[in-house]
């Protein structure tokens, strides 16, 4: 008996994901450890039969290109290092393999998976609850600014998988509510983030709690080399599916620049792309908390309709403006870095930096919240005078094309 499970498993009522095409394409190059090879199909890949019906369920009918090469190895049990571009599909990988990997039989904790916000940590859950609901998967979203009464509530019943920020999920271990001893795999989400020095001393703090046989998985669009060098110290042999980075900007998404010369002018700006910011979604970054309330005030002043999201907001909050930018409610979000990585809203299609990020990892983490899994994006920069040297230097890095935004770019959404 061939193991593949019977095409039969799909609902015929699933809905379609995968909106464009770059994702699914086998174009990308990566640098991958000999021996990986694609598996074009979930059927071919040793995944259980009714964790299948959830992928096909959710909307997934191919692999994307890393999932194709990073799932096999993940399940396998290998420690994996997996880099490809913002919305391929990486994310969604931790989730169906974690699935995969967790025995449903019995309720402990076997996976953690740490992500470097909130909103990205429970973004995850959530998927994996999705694509996971026929295996009866138990996933708990542990993170900082909700009630520690509700964390401890369900880790006391009992779940398969934990998808936290480190803070709080190392503050469960602590208190021994998050119990370790089951736990097989970790798996860090934005990795490079999460290994850096924000939070490294937490991750190692999660880290020395876990037991000693643990898999590890790094995954990220960016992994700088000081990255991964460091891995050695906590990965045992790892696979690595690596992107070049003059492969990392994706061909769907259309990067511009406005020169504004004088920061003044940024606002007028701002406004006058007002109409192109509503013709789908659109995120707005700024290098400060500050400097988004300013702004969220400043448009709202002048009666455009803008919602803003930062880090030292409520988490209710947060969490309330989340739900009604995902659901279409808003259009236009103002916000900060808390937003550049991992949150995926297919809607999105045009990213403005209203500052320049400070370094050229953010720049690709925050176009890429356009452009999802194949889709179109626009990328939209406002430069003064002496920030056209930090555009090009971009632009080199990672051998792509930033143009002056011409006057027709609405037609490019
Ligand atoms: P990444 O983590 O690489 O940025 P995500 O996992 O967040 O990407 O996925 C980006 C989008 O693509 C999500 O909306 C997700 O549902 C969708 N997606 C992921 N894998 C597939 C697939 N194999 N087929 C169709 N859509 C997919
Ligand atoms: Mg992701």
């Amino acid at each position: 008996m061939a193991a593949a499970a019977p095409r039969s498993v799909v609902p015929p009522n699933r809905t379609r994901r995968g909106g464009g095409i770059a994702a699914q394409d086998d174009k990308f190059e990566f640098e991958t450890t000999e021996g990986v090879e694609p598996i074009l199909s979930f059927d071919q890949m040793g995944i259980k039969d009714d964790l299948l019906r959830g992928i096909y369920g959710y909307g997934f009918e191919k692999p994307s290109a890393i999932q194709q090469r990073a799932v096999r190895p993940i399940i396998e049990g290998r420690d994996v290092i997996a880099q490809a571009q913002s919305g391929t599909g990486k994310t969604s990988m931790i989730a169906l393999t974690v699935c995969q990997l967790v025995d449903t039989s019995t309720r402990e904790v076997q996976a953690l998976i740490l992500s470097p916000t909130r909103e990205l940590a429970a973004q995850t859950e959530k998927v994996i609850l999705a694509i996971g609901s026929y295996i009866n998967i138990q996933a708990h979203a542990c993170i900082g600014g909700k009630s520690v009464g509700e964390d401890i509530r369900q880790l006391e019943y009992g779940v398969h998988v934990v998808s936290g920020t480190p803070g709080r999920v190392c503050d469960m271990i602590k208190r021994r509510t998050l119990r370790t001893r089951a736990i097989k795999l970790l798996v860090l989400d934005e990795s490079d983030e999460m290994l850096s020095r924000g939070f490294k001393d937490q991750i190692y703090d999660v880290y020395r709690y876990l037991p000693p046989e643990l898999q590890v998985c790094l995954i990220s669009a960016t992994l700088p080399h000081e990255i991964l060098e460091m891995t050695s110290k906590f990965m045992t042999d790892p696979v690595k599916i690596l992107v070049k980075r003059d492969e990392l900007t994706l061909e769907g998404i259309k990067q511009f620049f406005v020169a504004v010369e004088r920061e003044e002018w940024k606002f007028d700006t701002l406004c006058d792309l007002y109409d192109t910011l509503t013709i789908t979604q659109a995120v707005i970054f700024c290098n400060t908390k500050r400097k988004v309330d300013w702004l969220t005030e400043k448009m709202r002043s002048n009666n455009f309709t803008v919602s803003s999201m930062h880090g030292d907001m409520p988490q209710k909050e947060r969490d309330a403006i989340m739900g009604e930018f995902r659901d279409g409610t808003t259009r236009v979000l103002i916000t900060t870095d808390v937003w550049a990585r991992g949150l995926d809203v297919q809607q999105v299609s045009l990213v403005i930096n209203y500052d320049l990020p400070n370094n050229r990892e953010l720049y690709i983490h925050r176009i890429g919240r356009s452009g999802r899994f194949g889709r179109k994006g626009v990328a939209i920069n406002f430069v003064k005078s002496d920030d056209i040297k930090i555009l090009r230097d971009i632009e080199q890095y990672y051998s792509t094309q930033i143009d002056e935004m011409p006057m027709n770019v609405a037609d490019l959404i």
